[in-house]
């Protein structure tokens, strides 16, 4: 990213007050850690706050909160910065940045952990496994905490022990007056109730405490690749495979070329491919029972399904997604794997132009679809399948991919309109989805639920620069 002049003359002076109420640095143009901490996940988005305030605890947080809302700042809140849209940064207002509160403290006999707004799921993973025990996170390790689980929260586990929303026990919030509150089952129970989905619209959210159950450390898990020419047949096989699949396996479908990963025969490298990526959450000789027919199918080219440490799986497709590259998704939940629908996918996914685009299915089911679908505010239990199509180039291949990607990424998602299942994941869609795909992601009734505790809690849309619930 190059240094711009900036967009309007920040005056330092204009954050003094703000610089003696937080224990956290504050960073504006042109210090020299500026341009690094204004960098999210995707390079594609290139935004300049007049100021950034890398909060060290709840008390900086409600500082920041009360300054920039007495000052009417545009505010924007940054968690793990992985958010494809880029609403973790904005232009010239101030970005609230947890990124320097990653603590994760466990209570191993209580089986819970709570977690700083601002953790990364590698953290989590890592302290949680240290005991054995695990909650369901996003499938990789440098994705953030606060983000995955305000907008649901959807990953390997989530078919045995919920979405992770559905092991939120409290959150400690601070909300658009710069209050400090809990939001539990018994406290704030109409906030619990938003923040369980309805993103980041409800206030900042400094910490979480998460339900958390035993986990390997060793578990059955990788995945399995066949050739592009088989995805057809593979995907048939795939229906019919994950719809009999007792809710221990949770497994996530990659489309696209072999990256070039550890373990993965150099000739593979860049070859079209489908792969499916299993994790079993349970005893490593039942998770080899329940895999073996996937592994027995058709001539994998190559086959990774293996016991390994849960936290080595969980980072391990990291490098297929890394930061700094340029994204767009474009993302639908799908009714079924019908045969059109298979045929479908099939004839578009390796139709993108960058060898570093792809297309990931994750399966839903199990724990997801029998809990209680109104006790939190995620829409979208019933689906089996939701499909993220992913434009991915390098920095310096801007000029030839960034339109053909994107228009692969809406052509792809136009031919799937006839197969789709009404509905989109939230945390899924991208700067260019409008106010509508939002209602979409929810529902009429959910978004007039979520409306009226935003009126609630946000009545002047303080915190908008997300995926946006207007007051109702
Ligand atoms: C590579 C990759 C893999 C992914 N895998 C999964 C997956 O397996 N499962 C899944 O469910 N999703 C997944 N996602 C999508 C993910 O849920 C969203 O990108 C999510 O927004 C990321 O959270 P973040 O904290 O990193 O986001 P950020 O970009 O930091 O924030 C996004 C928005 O969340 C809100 N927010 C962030 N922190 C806070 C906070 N502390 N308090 C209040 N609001 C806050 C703000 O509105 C902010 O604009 C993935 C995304 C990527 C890029």
């Amino acid at each position: 990213m190059t240094t711009r002049a900036p967009t309007s003359v920040v005056k330092r002076t204009a954050f003094d007050e703000l610089a003696g109420s937080i224990r956290g640095e504050l960073l504006l143009p042109p210090d020299p850690g500026y341009d690094a901490a204004r960098t999210i996940w995707n390079g594609a988005i290139d935004r300049r706050p007049a100021c950034i305030a890398r909060c060290l605890g709840v008390a900086d947080v409600a500082s920041a909160v009360r300054f920039a809302r007495e000052r009417d700042l545009e505010i924007a809140v940054r968690g793990g910065g992985h958010n494809v849209a880029g609403t973790a940064v904005c232009d010239d207002g101030l970005v609230i940045d947890l990124s320097a509160m990653r603590a994760v403290w466990v209570d191993p006999a209580g089986r819970t952990a709570r977690v700083q707004g601002g953790a990364l799921w590698g953290d989590v993973d890592h302290e949680t496994q240290a005991h054995g025990l695990a909650t369901t996170a996003g499938i990789v390790s440098h994705t953030g905490v606060a983000g995955v689980t305000l907008g649901g929260g959807i990953g390997f586990l989530m078919r045995k022990h919920g979405l992770v929303v559905d092991n939120l026990l409290a959150a400690e919030v601070v909300t658009a007056e710069g209050s400090i509150v809990r939001a539990s089952a018994d406290d704030h129970p109409d906030l619990f109730w938003a923040l369980r989905g309805g993103g980041g619209n409800f206030g900042v959210v400094t910490s979480f405490r998460f339900a958390l159950h035993p986990l390997g450390p060793t578990v059955m898990a990788g995945p399995v690749f066949w050739a592009a020419d088989d995805t057809a047949e593979v995907l048939r096989f795939y229906r019919d495979f994950v719809a009999d699949a007792p809710d221990e396996l949770g497994t996530v479908v990659r489309l696209g070329t072999v990256p070039p990963l550890p373990g993965i025969p150099e000739d593979l490298h860049w070859r079209p491919a489908i792969a499916v990526n299993s994790c079993y959450a349970g005893a490593v000789e039942d998770g080899e029972r329940a895999v073996r027919a996937l592994r027995g199918f058709g001539s994998p080219l190559v086959d990774l399904l293996a016991p390994s440490p849960y936290v080595t799986f969980q980072s391990g497709i990291d490098p297929t997604v890394l930061y700094g590259w340029h994204y767009r998704w474009k993302s639908t939940n799908l009714a079924g794997l019908s045969d059109e629908t298979i045929a479908v996918i099939a004839d578009h996914a390796y139709a993108a132009g960058s060898p570093r685009s792809c297309v990931v299915m994750f399966h839903f089911g199990g724990a997801v679809v029998r809990a209680p679908h109104e006790a939190t505010a995620y829409a979208g239990r019933d689906v089996a399948h939701n499909i993220v199509i992913e434009g991915v180039w390098l920095p310096d291949e801007s000029g030839e991919h960034a339109a053909a990607e994107t228009a692969w990424a809406r052509r792809f998602l136009a031919a799937l309109q006839p197969h789709r299942a009404g509905g989109v994941y939230v945390n899924f869609l991208d700067s260019d989805d409008d106010s509508a795909r939002v209602r979409e992601a929810y529902g009429e009734e959910v978004y007039r639920r979520l409306a009226e505790v935003k009126a609630k809690y946000d009545p002047d849309n303080a915190f908008h620069h997300n995926k946006n619930i207007q007051p109702g």
